[in-house]
């Protein structure tokens, strides 16, 4: 939207970069050959498996399978936008940057944006100042240090107390020059007309409450929850959703977290303001929580940026309970690890840290039992298995879940484990599980049939072996037709001429990864920088870009390889029937891409009418 910068611009800055230049001031690097190597900054890791290659100016990390160009590493990185990041890149090589050009509405839009942040910023100041310096926010900070929160973890958090009047932040917010109306569209004040006469006047949303600010991944405040102290209701109230804050797309505490996830590895993803804080205050840096709202898609793939794991720490009521099991379903539908973390006899985290140490706290986390056990625990609770059939059922009710696990190892380890629990041969809770994975009897004849004929040319490590390969997302893909597709592309990439010959035998739709599609579709070999999309959607395209640059491929005989992969895809699809089909749309569907859901709805339409079943 306001990245106007010529296409020509961003691929001068990224061929003139250094790109080992640039990420050696983050990564100590060594040349190993034509590369250089060094230990991955996105992963814990004590052997470098991270690579820097200059002449293609692309980064891997055959660890954690992170990888792009210069660009997507300061994103990556520094949480920069695309913007800055090209902005930064640009200025290192001394090529100036141009001058945006915008139109009109983009330029209010720019404005208005401006305006949002410094009001909120000066908001935020004004709430911590009462809370600290002033008389009236006396009782809010007797009730903080009551609840043993000390001043640090006040200013990493910038708390801060909205006094008990109705024009207290209208009157500060007047000195500086910002008008009621504003701060009505921004959510922070009130609008009332009066029915009788028609005057219009303005008071404070909050009132007579602790403020917590919520800060953005570069913790500039984007909104303000706030708590009474007394029983009044509402408990908690929160900014409204306005045009540049959305609840679903952020999450409390990622301010500081976003470090801590990377270094410990996991994050701890808790149901409240006061879990955060107090947590964070005993000692763990990764904590965050989801803004009040269940958690949403959007929340989930924020997380999975920084580590492949969440522990989900929710209240242990009932309500907690059903929180948990939602947000773990979404949680592992994004393609992460999922923990669950059980406390006895407490509420949540932050009642368990006022009766035992932080030390013992560690533990628990340690000891958290995976969301799949957890979801089993809590069906047998509900409904004890006595026969046989109830059983089976139970093993029916978890299969959606078990099937979304990316790894075989994982998924046999939960098969084991139901077999265990539930006195049954493992045999028969496979059986069981495989009778709902409509797709693998097919699918693995594919894959294995497909494996066979590229293990001459794919090297190892890039086959199924590596379980913890970045395999995509849905289950829906085999493992066949997700090489075949990067296999093509790196073809293409090497070749563009060969573009033709993948549009003359696969229809445009074929693929199955959109970021291939989207590569397939904007890439050629001289411009991989191409952005015309958002921020994550340009990372997730450079690494797979990187992925796709680090498949080990015999290229000289490529147009024999290239029709191989076709046919591959080609027999796949052949073999999927409607039924499939249909399973797909419901996928695709429930994830949101309701363009792709009707595409293969259409699909459906034609091969009904053609007679197919
Ligand atoms: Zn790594």
């Amino acid at each position: 939207m306001d990245y106007r910068i010529p296409e020509d611009f961003i691929e001068e800055v990224r061929r003139q970069a250094d790109i080992v230049e640039i990420i050696s001031e983050h990564v100590v690097l060594k040349r190993t050959g034509k590369n250089f190597q060094g230990l991955c900054p996105f992963h814990s890791e004590k052997t470098p498996s991270f690579n820097v290659n200059p002449e293609r100016q692309m980064f891997y990390c055959f660890g954690c399978q992170i990888g792009g160009n210069i660009f997507s590493f300061l994103m990556k990185k520094q949480n920069m936008t695309f913007l800055e990041a090209v902005r930064a890149v640009a200025e290192r090589t001394g090529i100036p940057f141009p001058e945006k050009e915008l139109s009109p509405q983009e330029r209010e839009h720019e404005q208005k944006r401006n305006r949002f942040k410094d009001i909120h910023e000066w908001a935020a100041r004004y709430f911590s100042d009462v809370l600290l310096n002033r008389p009236e926010g006396r009782r809010g900070l007797e009730y903080l240090q009551g609840r043993n929160i000390d001043l640090e973890t006040i200013k990493v958090f910038r708390l801060g107390y909205a006094p008990d009047k109705w024009d207290g932040l209208l009157k500060e917010m007047a000195t500086k020059g910002v008008a009621a109306e504003e701060l009505v569209e921004f959510g922070l004040a009130i609008q009332k007309v009066n029915q009788k006469d028609g005057v219009v006047s303005f008071y404070d949303r909050f009132r007579g409450r602790i403020i917590y600010t919520i800060l953005d991944i570069r913790s500039s405040p984007i909104a303000f929850g706030g708590r009474v102290l007394d029983d009044s209701l509402p408990k908690y109230l929160n900014s409204p959703e306005t045009s540049f804050f959305h609840k679903g797309g952020n999450l409390y505490g990622i301010h500081f977290a976003h470090r801590g996830i990377r270094e410990v590895g996991y994050s701890l993803l808790l149901e409240g303001y006061m879990d955060t804080i107090a947590v964070r205050q005993a000692g763990f840096s990764n904590v965050v929580a989801s803004l009040g709202t269940a958690l949403t898609k959007k929340q989930a793939r924020i997380l999975k940026r920084y580590a492949k794991k969440v522990i989900i720490g929710y209240d242990s009521d009932s309500a907690g309970i059903e929180a948990t099991l939602r947000a773990g379903e979404i949680l592992l539908e994004e393609g992460l690890k999922v923990e669950v973390l059980t406390l006895e006899d407490v509420k949540d985290p932050d009642e368990f840290l006022k009766k035992h140490s932080s030390e013992e706290l560690r533990k628990r986390l340690e000891n958290a039992i995976t969301f799949i056990e957890f979801k089993y625990k809590n069906l047998v609770q509900n409904n004890p298995p006595r026969t046989i059939p109830d059983k089976a059922e139970l093993i029916r009710g978890l299969a959606p879940d078990i099937l979304k696990t990316p790894s075989p190892a994982e998924r046999e380890g939960y098969e084991r484990y139901l077999s265990l629990e539930l006195g049954l041969t493992l045999e028969a809770v496979q059986r069981e599980i495989s009778i709902l994975d409509k797709h693998s009897r097919k699918n693995k004849y594919n894959q294995q049939n497909f494996l066979k004929k590229q293990d001459i040319s794919v090297k190892k490590r890039n086959t199924i072996e590596g379980t913890e390969f970045d395999y995509p997302l849905d289950s829906f893909v085999p493992l066949g037709v997700f090489r075949a597709e990067q296999i093509i592309l790196r073809l293409v990439l090497e070749n563009p001429l060969l573009k033709a010959k993948v549009r003359e035998n696969l229809e445009d739709n074929f693929w199955r990864i959109k970021e291939h599609q989207y590569i397939f579709q904007n890439y050629s070999e001289k411009n991989y920088n191409y952005y015309d999309t958002d921020d994550f959607a340009y990372e997730e395209i450079q690494k797979r870009l990187a992925q796709i640059y680090e498949l080990d491929i015999d290229t000289s005989k490529a147009e024999m390889l290239l029709m191989d992969c076709i046919s591959s895809i080609q027999n796949t699809k052949n073999k999927e029937n409607i039924e499939d089909l249909q399973a797909r749309m419901i996928k695709l569907e429930k994830l949101g891409d309701m363009a792709g859901a009707l595409a293969v709805l259409q699909e459906i339409g034609e091969r009904l009418k053609r007679g197919e079943k």
